[in-house]
């Protein structure tokens, strides 16, 4: 294996090992016996980490720090999705397996009109082991979306920007078809800058884009280009700079042969000239609130976990007292947006921060001999996921006072 070889295949198991962990059912079995296989040896197979192709530019958002650049662009476009067929078809010509294949790199897909052709076309394809893509969970879904992402390669991030009632009910649908998803919550946003040069020396440039994790799994496709990252790509078409150090061209005539070196190229590169306009892998990196729409507050109800509901649930019933009363809290929850969103936090977590307190809460009330109220427990959850919501808030300031000292 050369060097760029062995960067590739870290990579490629480095994105399985992701999925596996993200992920819950079909697609978890399948990451986790792709990745067994890597490691038992690839046989001199030509496997990559993952390819994004653009969509869209289009947005329901205007996120304050949008990495992608989306509120810089005034007018929308959206690549057919017949470009996107012959480029995947193309780029798969160079290898034997991609393990993922994403739409995406900026822009909500939800609104690519053309997006359920492209999962289906993407899943189609042999080579391909997995089909993502991330979206802002402000977006319903419908039939024909859920349907087409009913499929075991299938796999969507959803991430918590607040927007908690369309989150909420984007997150159940996905349930109810049995979905392959992640919600991410408790992001922190690295604040990438405004899109100008700032004339950092070529040791800056080669650090930032070895510290940048875009450059492994973020790898923009338009066409028949190859983008170093999304930033990359999106400044191209904004027409903030232009570069060809950035990007691998290919063609449709190229033999396989060719297009796998060119595959391999994007991988060997010290650095792009794009890093020059953007902080995001800066090593003194500035935090900032996730999804931030300016003047919109953002909800506080995204922070309890679907385990903390069952847990709950157990908890009345080691109570038969506060069974009644519990059942008809959970059973209100879609109507009232409560208790509804589901977030990974870690179990360890959830128990600190939501259980313990509100058992002991539970046990001072019986041992005051006091019956329990819907309405209180209500506002005592809602309290300690305030508390949570302060306690993340507190740990950003921390640390944006800590990039400014
Ligand atoms: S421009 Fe550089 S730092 Fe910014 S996302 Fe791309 S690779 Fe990372």
């Amino acid at each position: 294996m050369t060097s760029t070889e062995s960067i590739i295949y870290n990579y490629s198991m480095e994105r399985c090992k992701w999925l596996e962990n993200i992920s819950r059912g079909r697609v978890k079995e399948r990451a986790k016996s792709i990745r067994e296989r890597l490691l038992a040896g690839d046989k001199g197979r030509s496997v990559f980490p993952s390819f994004v192709f653009m969509g869209t530019s289009r947005c329901t958002l205007k996120c304050k720090h949008c990495y992608g650049l989306i509120p810089n662009f005034t007018d929308h476009y959206d690549i057919s999705v017949d470009t996107i067929k012959r480029s995947v078809k193309t780029l798969l010509l160079g290898c034997d397996e991609l393990i993922t294949a994403e739409i995406g790199g900026g822009g909500e897909p939800m609104l690519y009109p053309q997006l359920i052709e492209a999962l289906n076309f993407l899943v189609s394809q042999e080579k391909i082991d997995f089909v993502l893509f991330s979206t802002n969970g402000t977006i319903p879904a419908n039939d024909k979306l859920l349907d087409a992402l009913d499929n075991e390669k299938c796999f969507v991030l959803i991430s918590d920007y607040g927007v908690q009632q369309n989150t909420s009910s984007l997150i159940q649908c996905f349930e109810k078809k049995g979905i392959d998803f992640c919600y991410n919550t408790n992001q922190h946003w690295v604040d990438a800058g405004e899109p100008v040069p700032q004339s950092k020396t070529i040791q800056q440039l080669t650090a930032e884009f070895a510290n940048c994790s875009n450059t492994k799994f973020c790898k923009v496709v338009i066409e028949n280009k190859i983008y170093s990252c999304a930033r990359s790509a999106r400044m191209h078409l904004l027409g903030v700079y232009e570069d060809n150090h950035d990007y691998n061209e290919f063609s449709e005539n190229c033999p396989p042969d060719e297009i796998n070196s060119i595959l391999k190229s994007c991988y060997n590169k010290d650095y792009a000239v794009a890093c020059d306009y953007c902080n995001l892998a800066s090593l003194n990196p500035v935090y900032v609130e996730a999804g931030k729409q300016p003047g919109k507050k953002l909800s506080n109800y995204t922070y309890i976990h679907r385990d903390a509901c069952h847990d709950i649930s157990r908890l009345s019933r080691e109570n038969q007292e506060l069974v009644a009363e519990v059942q008809r809290l959970l059973d209100r929850r879609n109507k009232r947006h409560f208790l509804s969103a589901i977030v990974k936090f870690p179990e360890r977590l959830v128990r600190h921060t939501i259980i313990k307190p509100l058992k002991t809460w539970f046990k001072n009330r019986q041992n005051a001999g006091k019956t329990i109220n819907t309405c209180e427990l209500e506002s005592r959850i809602r309290e300690l996921s305030e508390q949570i919501a302060q306690r993340d808030r507190t740990i950003v300031q921390q640390r944006d006072s800590r990039s400014t000292d």
